[in-house]
């Protein structure tokens, strides 16, 4: 039988049956898979500490014999969060970007990167005494980035004229690119951006998360940022937040 080990970041976990467990789980290499612990619930013992929403574990899994179920066969804790466990509000905002990564997906080619960048907001939403809440909407332009879908925000997408030259730039909307102040036609849909809001994003296209700590947006800076953020997720990705989790729209 096919066996692996892998180190994963615990997503979720949820009942199944009357004494299972499956965990939902963002392995270094395989990406998000869902792993079932039998007798999970019961004999907790087995995996002492590590069935819990965002433990990092190493986990060693194998198919059944028919193929359908991925069982979790060991696991041992290697980190585990504790300020994220007693702050609801870290901790919604961590279930937050749990939930985008899944409506995301993660492609086979960019586990590793996913898993990073999962790891670090983590370590951010655990280590750093003052979280803004633009937080979680930053970690999606970041993930979008690693998946090849975020604007270029450098230079304006009509004449080329650099970005940082001007007073401000605006998002366009419907075409999923920033232009400067004189290429912005009468009846362009779009966001205005400040220096402030170009640089925040900027920053966060380069830098892992462990690094935002130190951006400290203004409230304006800040919602500049989000509302391109959610605006490009909108119409560019196709996920909408709604009910507690991200749907396609
Ligand atoms: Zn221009």
């Amino acid at each position: 039988m096919f066996q692996w080990t892998d180190d994963a970041l615990v997503l979720r976990v949820g009942k199944f049956r009357e004494a299972d467990l499956w965990v939902r789980l963002l392995a270094r290499e395989k990406g998000l898979v869902t792993a079932f612990a039998f007798g999970g619930s019961r004999s907790r013992r087995r995996f002492t500490g590590c069935l819990d929403a965002f433990n990092l574990i190493r986990v060693s899994a194998g198919y059944s014999r028919d193929g359908r179920f991925l069982n979790m066969r060991e696991a041992t804790l290697l980190s585990g969060p504790e300020r994220l466990r007693r702050d609801w509000r870290r901790q919604g905002m961590a279930a937050n970007c749990v939930r985008f990564l899944e409506a995301m997906g993660v492609p086979p080619d960019n586990a590793a990167a996913c898993h990073e960048l999962t790891l670090g907001i983590l370590r951010l939403l655990e280590r750093e005494e003052d979280v803004p809440s633009v937080m979680p909407v930053l970690f999606r332009f970041r993930l979008a980035a690693q998946q090849g879908y975020a604007p270029e925000l450098s230079f304006c997408s009509r004449c080329g004229r650099d970005l940082r030259t001007v007073p401000e730039a605006h998002f366009l909307v419907g075409e999923g690119s920033v232009c400067c102040p004189s290429c912005r036609r009468p009846g362009d849909m779009s966001l205005s951006l400040s220096q402030e809001a170009l640089d925040v994003l900027g920053k966060v296209k380069e830098y892992s998360p462990e690094s935002w700590g130190g951006l400290r947006p203004s409230p304006e800076g800040a919602r500049q940022a989000a509302r391109l953020i959610d605006a490009f997720v909108r119409y560019h990705i196709g996920l909408e937040w709604g009910n507690g989790r991200f749907r396609s729209i």
